[in-house]
C-alpha cells in the first residue's frame, strides 16, 4: 500500500489542499490497499472552476465532435475492461465476471451518448402560423455534478457523465470514497479519447465535499445515487439552491411468484438476484412474495441453490459471491439477521456461520434465507443491502400487489408467472418504476431510462435514455417570422391581441 489517490482536475492528477485522507480497503482481506484524499470546499472549488472555464468552448463544440470523443471513449473502455473490472473487484469485492458485467452496462450508456447529434436535435415545425416557423433546441446547462455510491463504481457514474458531457456540459464527479480508483482510470481514458481538459473532473471525499458541491453557485445540476436519507438531503439542499436535481435512493425490491410460475426457473433467478454481488445492488431482490400454496416448495428450492453458492474473494475463479464492502456494513447486515431471528421469522439458511479459509479477516457473509416473514419485521421494512432474502406468504395476486404498493420504496420489482393476464394486471397496478416479467433484475438498457418511484427517487427525471438528455439540457423554443413581399407583415393595430398564429 502506500499511494494516495488524489483528484483529477483540468485534465491531470491534482494534489489535494485538504490534508484529510480515508482508507481504501480490500474487503476480501480486510487490508488497507491505498489511501484516498478527502476533499474540502477549496478542492471542490478548484474542480468547479476548471469545469466552468471549459464550458463555453465545449458547449459550442459541434455535437458530432462531442459524439466522436464518446465513441473513442467506448473503444478505450473495451480495451481496458479487465483493468477496470480488477479495480472494482479489489475495492468493492464483487466477483470479476460481475465487475465485467458492470463495466459493460456502463459502456452501453457511453454508446447511447455517442448518438448525441440525433438525441439533441430538437423539433421543428414549419408554418405554425402564416409565414411563421418554430423549432426547439436542447441546450447544455453548464457545470453538472455527480455523487455516486460504492456499489457500482463504474456503471453508476456512467449513468451520468457520458450523457451530460455529450450534451455539451462539463462535469465534476464525487465518487464513493470506498472504491475511488476506477473513476480515476475513467478520467484518464476520457483524456486519451480527446476530451478537452476541464470538461471532466473528479474530486474524492465524504460529506464535506458533497456539501461543497451541492452548495456551489456555479453548479447547475446535481445527479445523486445512494441511500434514501442522503438522496432526500441532497435533493432538498440542492433544489433549495435553485439547481435541478435527480436523486436516486434506496430500494426494497419484491419478487412476486405466482402458483403457475416455473418454480425451478424462479428460484434460480431469485437466488441470483438476491445473493449476486452479495445483495449490494439497488435492484437486488430482497423480499420474495410467495402467492398461494407454493411457499414450501419455493423456499426449499431457493435454499438449495443459495447453499450451493461458492462464497470467495471476487478474483477466485468460480466464485458466485464475494464479501460485503466493509466490516461496518457486514456487521450491520449480520445485525439484521439477528433481529429477524428474534422477531420470529424462520431462519432457513444462516450466512453468519460462513468462514472463508485463509480470508478470516474478509467481510464475508453467506447467503441467508428467512421464511414466514411478516411486514412488521425490520428485515422486511428496511433496506438491508446484503445477501438476505425474506419470504412473505400471501394468498392472492391482489394481496401481493397491495403489499408491494404499501412499501415505501418503489425501485424495481418482478413477477414470475405463466399467465399473461396476471403479468398484465401486475404491470398496470404496481407502483414501482422498473418492472420485470420473469426477469429478476429489470435494469433498463441505456436507451430507456432508469429510475424508481416513491422513496427511491427524488426529482422528476430518471437517468439515461431521453430522460437523461432532458435532465442535462434546457429547452428553448424559437418562433420566427421573416416578412417579405410573399408574406407581408401583419397590419399594425392588432398587436395588443394575444397572437393566434393559425
Ligand atoms: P450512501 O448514501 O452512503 O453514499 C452515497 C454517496 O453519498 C457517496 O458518494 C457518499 O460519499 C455520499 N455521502 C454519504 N454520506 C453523506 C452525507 N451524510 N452527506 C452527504 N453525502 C454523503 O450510499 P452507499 O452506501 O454508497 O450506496 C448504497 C446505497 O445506494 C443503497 O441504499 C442503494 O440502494 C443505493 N443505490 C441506489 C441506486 C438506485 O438506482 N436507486 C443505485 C445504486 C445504489
Amino acid at each position: 500500500m502506500n499511494d494516495t489517490i488524489t483528484f483529477w482536475i483540468n485534465g491531470a492528477r491534482h494534489a489535494a489542499r485538504s490534508a484529510r485522507t480515508g482508507d481504501v480497503t480490500n474487503p476480501a482481506t480486510g487490508q488497507v490497499v491505498r489511501k484516498v484524499a478527502l476533499g474540502d470546499a477549496s478542492d471542490v472549488d478548484a474542480a468547479v472552476r476548471a469545469a466552468s472555464a471549459a464550458f463555453t468552448d465545449w458547449s459550442t463544440t459541434p455535437p458530432l465532435r462531442r459524439a466522436r470523443v464518446m465513441a473513442k471513449f467506448k473503444e478505450l473502455i473495451e480495451l481496458n475492461r479487465d483493468r477496470l473490472a480488477k479495480l472494482i473487484t479489489e475495492e468493492h469485492g464483487k466477483t470479476l465476471p460481475d465487475a465485467q458485467g458492470e463495466v459493460q452496462r456502463g459502456l452501453e450508456v457511453v454508446e447511447f451518448a455517442s448518438g448525441v447529434p440525433h438525441l439533441q436535435k430538437g423539433e421543428h415545425a414549419e408554418d405554425v402560423g402564416r409565414g411563421i416557423d418554430c423549432h426547439s433546441r436542447l441546450q447544455a446547462i453548464g457545470v453538472c455534478a455527480g455523487i455516486t455510491p460504492f456499489n457500482f463504481p463504474v456503471m453508476v457514474p456512467c449513468w451520468m457523465f457520458p450523457v451530460a458531457i455529450a450534451c455539451g456540459n462539463t462535469f465534476v464527479l464525487k465518487p464513493s470514497e470506498k472504491d475511488p480508483s476506477a473513476s480515476m482510470l475513467l478520467a484518464e481514458l476520457l483524456k486519451e479519447a480527446g476530451l478537452p481538459d476541464g470538461v471532466f473532473n473528479v474530486v474524492h471525499g465524504d460529506k464535506v465535499a458533497v456539501d461543497a458541491l451541492i452548495d456551489h453557485p456555479a453548479v447547475r445540476a446535481v445527479s445523486f445515487v445512494g441511500s434514501t436519507p442522503i438522496a432526500k438531503y441532497v435533493y432538498e439542499t440542492a433544489a433549495r439552491g435553485g439547481k435541478r436535481v435527480q436523486a436516486l435512493g434506496g430500494a426494497k425490491n419484491h419478487a412476486v411468484v405466482m402458483p403457475d410460475a416455473d418454480l425451478d426457473f424462479a428460484a434460480d433467478a431469485i437466488a441470483g438476484a438476491g445473493y449476486g454481488s452479495a445483495g449490494e445492488r439497488c435492484m437486488a431482490i430482497s423480499a420474495v412474495v410467495a402467492v398461494g400454496g407454493i411457499g414450501d416448495e419455493l423456499v426449499q428450492k431457493i435454499a438449495k441453490i443459495g447453499a450451493g453458492y461458492k462464497v470467495a474473494p471476487g478474483d477466485v475463479p468460480g466464485a458466485d459471491m464475494g464479501p460485503l464492502v466493509s466490516k461496518v456494513h457486514r456487521d450491520k447486515v449480520k445485525g439484521y439477521v439477528d433481529s429477524g431471528e428474534s422477531e420470529g421469522a424462520a431462519l432457513v439458511l444462516d450466512g453468519r456461520r460462513l468462514s472463508v479459509e485463509g480470508h478470516e479477516q474478509g467481510y464475508f457473509l453467506g447467503p441467508t434465507l428467512f421464511d414466514h416473514v411478516s411486514p412488521e419485521m425490520s428485515i422486511y421494512r428496511d433496506e438491508i443491502f446484503g445477501p438476505v432474502l425474506s419470504v412473505v406468504r400471501v394468498n392472492t395476486l391482489d394481496e401481493a400487489i397491495a403489499l408491494v404498493n404499501r412499501n415505501e420504496f418503489g425501485n424495481g420489482t418482478a413477477i414470475f408467472t405463466g399467465s399473461g393476464g396476471a403479468a398484465r394486471k401486475f404491470q398496470n397496478e404496481i407502483e414501482v418504476g422498473m418492472v420485470g416479467v420473469n426477469v429478476p433484475i429489470p435494469v433498463p438498457m441505456a436507451f430507456f431510462s432508469f429510475g424508481g418511484w416513491k422513496q427511491s427517487l427524488f426529482g422528476d427525471l430518471h437517468v439515461h435514455g431521453m430522460e437523461g438528455v432532458y435532465f442535462y439540457t434546457r429547452t428553448k423554443v424559437i418562433t420566427e417570422r421573416w416578412p417579405s413581399s410573399a408574406v407581408p407583415t401583419p397590419v399594425a393595430g392588432r398587436s395588443t391581441v394575444m397572437p393566434t398564429h393559425g
